[in-house]
């Protein structure tokens, strides 16, 4: 039987969910309070250029998913695309140079004027770099000087890391540096998945191909308020959790990002994303869009400088900042959630995780699932199919 449910957010989350449940037959609205779908993968062609900007952030698509990568490939023809990542920082010596990341062996000879391979550079790190007394590092900090010792943290994880999330290292957890690997050879592809690329013509346009589908209405410029949901048989939430509940146990923390835009004639930094190791710049990264398509031609160029900074009420919500008293309070909004009816929580801002999108996508098809499995069955729909604590 045809059933009607409403989904906040035209984000990947909402519109994968959409997708899946107007393909088994269902009458599927989806409103969002940005002029746009797509959600912060949101592209969008600056008019001026006609480069393909990165609205909310670069954004790279990587997997190891077949079945997500398969379901983007439906929607949009992928070209390849590998992110080569340098920054810009200081040698032992105090040198200002551009350095390639991830970290591996040409980032460590350049940096310490050496010429060493492999074998010799994965035993100079370990025994003339590394600190060893840290048995299991708890703290960002600890495992970077576990990993790679002091030099090569401070030229490129400290600072970087102040400016990112405004904490020192110390305080925050080994999980986020566990991202970046460590090569001891000269491989500076920055992911490791088998499956790398860029949509041809931009997020936007895959997210619209996958609300292309008849038993799919999308309102923008449309908050969502709890009121309308009501006439739904449920609700698929992919706006912020606290929002949600109108902050009554308080605000979950966030990092927002501010980007300065500067138009360039020319090339201005010969690569897409360009990271600043240094605390006195007061910019983490730049980005330069039209290298995000390199199959594409522009004269001119347009960067973004990207700040971050503390989110304040109004500011776009980018990272969750799950430190012990967020975590303490998203386990009340947790529960809080669990005992309302009606609604199901998904996406990063709904579960309060930072989620690259081919999670999202594989998250987002999951929770379709299984709430059609539930349906099914005739049982309730749960406040979460992943549980965000
Ligand atoms: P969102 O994209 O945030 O969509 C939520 C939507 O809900 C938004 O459109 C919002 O306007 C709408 N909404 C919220 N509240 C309301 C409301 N009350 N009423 C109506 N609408 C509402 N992932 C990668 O895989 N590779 C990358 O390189 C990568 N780079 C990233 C860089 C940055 C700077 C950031 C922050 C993230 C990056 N990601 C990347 C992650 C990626 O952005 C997410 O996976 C993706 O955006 C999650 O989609 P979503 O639909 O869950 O959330
Ligand atoms: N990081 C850093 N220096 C860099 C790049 C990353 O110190 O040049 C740290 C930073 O704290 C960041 C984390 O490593 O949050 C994970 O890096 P990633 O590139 O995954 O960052 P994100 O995608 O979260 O911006």
């Amino acid at each position: 039987m045809t059933k009607k449910y409403l989904m906040v957010g035209a984000g990947l989350s909402g519109a994968v969910i959409g997708r899946h449940l107007a393909e088994a037959g269902h009458d599927i609205t989806i409103v969002d309070s940005r002029d746009h779908i797509g959600g912060n993968c949101h592209t969008a062609r600056d008019p001026d250029s006609g480069i393909m900007l990165h609205v909310y952030g670069p954004h790279i698509f990587h997997t190891d998913d077949d079945e997500v990568w398969g379901y983007v490939n439906r929607f949009e023809e992928f070209l390849p695309f590998k992110n080569r990542v340098k920054t810009t920082s200081r040698d032992p010596s105090g040198k200002r140079s551009v350095f390639s990341l991830p970290i591996n062996l040409h980032t460590i000879n350049q940096f310490f004027g050496k010429t060493m391979r492999p074998d010799e550079a994965k035993r100079f790190i370990a025994e003339e770099q590394a600190d060893s007394s840290i048995v299991v590092p708890k703290t960002f900090e600890e495992q970077a000087l576990r990993f790679v010792g002091k030099d090569l943290y401070e030229a490129f994880f400290k600072g970087y890391t102040i400016k990112q999330w405004g904490m020192h290292p110390s305080e925050l957890p080994a999980s986020i540096l566990k991202r970046l690997p460590v090569r001891f050879n000269y491989d500076d592809n920055y992911f490791f998945h088998k499956f790398q690329g860029m949509p041809k013509n931009g997020y936007s346009a895959m997210i619209r191909a996958i609300l292309d589908h008849p038993g799919i209405t999308v309102h923008l410029n449309t908050s969502f308020a709890r009121a309308m949901g009501e006439g739904y048989d449920h609700v698929f939430y992919s706006g912020p959790l606290d929002e949600y509940f109108d902050f009554e146990l308080g605000r979950l923390g966030y990092r927002t990002l501010d980007f300065e835009r500067f138009d360039y004639d020319g090339d201005y930094q010969g690569c897409a994303v360009m990271n600043y190791g240094e605390e006195s710049v007061p910019y983490t990264r730049i980005t330069e869009h039209k290298h995000f398509a390199p199959w594409e031609e522009h004269e001119s160029s347009v960067c973004y400088r990207e700040f971050s900074r503390s989110a304040e009420f109004g500011d776009i919500p980018y990272y969750p900042i799950r430190q012990l008293k967020e975590k303490e309070l998203l386990s009340a909004y947790f529960d809080l959630a669990n005992a309302t009816r009606g609604v199901t929580f998904v996406g990063r801002l709904g579960t309060y995780r930072y989620l690259d999108m081919d999670v999202t996508i594989r998250e987002a098809l999951d929770t379709a699932r299984g709430f059609e499995a539930k349906m099914t069955d005739g049982e309730e729909a749960p406040a979460f199919f992943i549980r965000p604590v």
